[in-house]
């Protein structure tokens, strides 16, 4: 166990939402359980289960905090920015061991989830210096042409629950930069990493009703969706829940970004460092036990190496150590509730029943501190062919599939046939063909010589086909999504000049 011992086992505490600067319970006082993946039998707490007049409330508050906030010089924020990040510096170690807690995955991940979150504090911080605008010459004379960027209004911040902490950060730090208002609906698998978080914002100094936590499961999530003064829904979680969110977002006009599901592939072929390789596809594989959007889930690999490469995984993938994340030796952690285990199981009838052989794993882990948590064995699946369904469908746990190719452009093509679009990776040595499959692969990230995971927060983030609706997460065009252009003409020619017409001679 790591340093921090917390000694609340069992004793569950209740928790509030956070609206215009108060710390309250649901309107009407109920409540849902949040319990550690890893150890049953320790609740982490109650937290509200809002509904339609607490999220009523939240964008009250946020949209009376809107005329100040967004009239804020935009570096006054990023000074507020600044402590946020300074702030989850200091408290790293506690919000990580909590998270851990919480969702399941190894403390050295989770404090990787808590960097994220501090790296993009500090470059949304630093944006606020830099949000540009335009000057471009007019076509008339004495006449000044600019573009501006203004805030939108009320951002509703819907998010998953496996990188608690860093995804929402994502959309809030450049949402407040850029001068909009928040409520916040964490996951309700994920609530108390997303009451940590906003206890960090209040306390660096975001202003009351600037940010607004709303705890709850999907019911919640609808209200905050359809609430008719929330201008822009920025969501990251399932394909299915995103479409929805996406009818609701088209009928009501709302600006909406859409971060969903992936099915991602590395593909490895014959000149491939196969050193290199199995470093990357353990991390891959079984990194967050297979939770991450970006996790590999498909490894497309070249019929010359198939054999050596797969034998090498499954001694790799046999001997991970499982375990509670807040243990110092854990590897994988638990996948996240029960659902999630009887999910992972039924895609094991579904491979046998199609035809591909379970190499390893494939049933929960048993033994020595894993009975009383959600534990999967790490689980490789070969003889899997393009159509199976466990070649396109996201599982979303510790679960690779491996399909055996003969030359690069089956590989891209196998790579391509699929829903999703998010991440995806190429192992080998030639850079002619890295450079072509930087191309050729349809996703919004690709990774030359590296696992499909691995996103810095000063990139864009974000996917194609059904991954994504076209916008982008982190870096730079992230700013465009939170603010909206206003196009300014500055007529000081002391007349009335009318654009192609004036100046145009027929
Ligand atoms: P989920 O879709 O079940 O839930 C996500 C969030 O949406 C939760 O907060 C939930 O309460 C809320 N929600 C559910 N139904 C809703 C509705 N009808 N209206 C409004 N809100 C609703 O997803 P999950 O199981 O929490 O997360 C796993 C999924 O998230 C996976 O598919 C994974 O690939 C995806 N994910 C994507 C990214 C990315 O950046 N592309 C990152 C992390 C996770």
């Amino acid at each position: 166990m790591n340093s921090i011992i917390y000694q609340n086992l069992g004793m569950a505490e209740t928790h509030k939402n956070y609206i215009d600067g108060l710390w309250q319970d649901a309107a009407t006082g109920a409540t849902f359980k949040d319990i550690n993946p890893a150890r049953n039998a320790d609740v982490i707490g109650n937290f509200p289960e809002s509904g339609v007049e607490d999220v009523d409330d939240a964008v009250r508050a946020a949209r009376h905090a809107f005329k100040k906030w967004s009239r804020r010089p935009a570096p006054e924020r990023g000074d507020i920015l600044r402590r946020i990040g300074d702030l989850l510096t200091e408290r790293k170690s506690e919000l990580a061991f909590q998270m851990t807690r919480e969702m399941g995955k190894p403390f050295f991940e989770t404090k990787g989830d808590v960097q994220e979150a501090i790296d993009t504090a500090y470059y949304a911080g630093t944006e606020t210096r830099r949000l540009f605008g335009r000057t471009v010459p007019s076509e008339m004379p004495n006449k000044f042409n600019m573009s501006l960027r203004r805030p939108i209004g009320v951002c509703g911040v819907i998010t998953a629950w496996n990188f608690p902490v860093a995804v929402p950060t994502w959309k809030m730090f450049p949402a407040l930069a850029c001068g909009n208002t928040i409520v916040f609906k964490p996951s309700e698998m994920a609530p108390h990493s997303g009451a940590l978080l906003v206890q960090i914002m209040a306390d660096a100094g975001v202003p009351p009703g600037v940010l607004n936590l709303v705890q709850g499961s999907a019911n919640a999530g609808r209200a905050l969706v359809e609430h008719p003064d929330v201008n822009l829904v920025s969501f990251t979680g399932s394909t299915v829940t995103g479409s929805k969110i996406g009818e609701t977002c088209g009928r009501m006009h709302k600006r909406l970004s859409l971060e969903m599901g992936g099915k991602n592939p590395m593909i490895v072929l014959a000149d491939a460092d196969l050193d290199l390789v199995i470093d990357g596809l353990v991390w891959g594989a079984f990194g967050t036990t297979g939770q991450r959007c970006t996790a590999t889930s498909r490894l497309i690999v070249h019929e010359d190496v198939h054999d050596e490469l797969v034998e090498n995984l499954r001694q790799r993938a046999v001997a991970l150590k499982l375990g509670y994340g807040n243990d110092d030796d854990t590897e994988m952690g638990p996948v996240i509730n029960q659902a999630a285990m009887d999910k992972i199981q039924s895609y094991m009838d579904i491979a046998k029943d199609e035809g591909a052989e379970i190499l390893t794993g494939g049933k929960p882990a048993s033994g020595e501190g894993l009975d009383d948590g959600f534990f999967f064995e790490p689980t490789i699946l070969t003889g899997v062919t393009p159509e199976m369904r466990v070649a396109k469908e996201e599982i979303f746990g510790p679960v690779l599939s491996v399909l055996s190719i003969s030359s690069y452009e089956e590989a891209v093509q196998v790579a391509n046939n699929i829903e999703f679009g998010l991440s995806s990776s190429l192992y080998t040595s030639d850079v002619t063909t890295a450079f072509k499959a930087m191309h050729d692969i349809e996703a919004g990230i690709t990774y030359i010589n590296g696992p499909t995971i691995g996103a810095e927060a000063h990139m864009p983030f974000g996917g194609v086909k059904g991954t994504g609706n076209g916008h982008r997460e982190g870096g730079w065009e992230v700013f465009d999504f939170y603010s909206e252009t206003k196009t300014v003409y500055v007529d000081y020619s002391g007349q009335l000049q009318k654009a192609q017409i004036d100046n145009v001679d027929d």
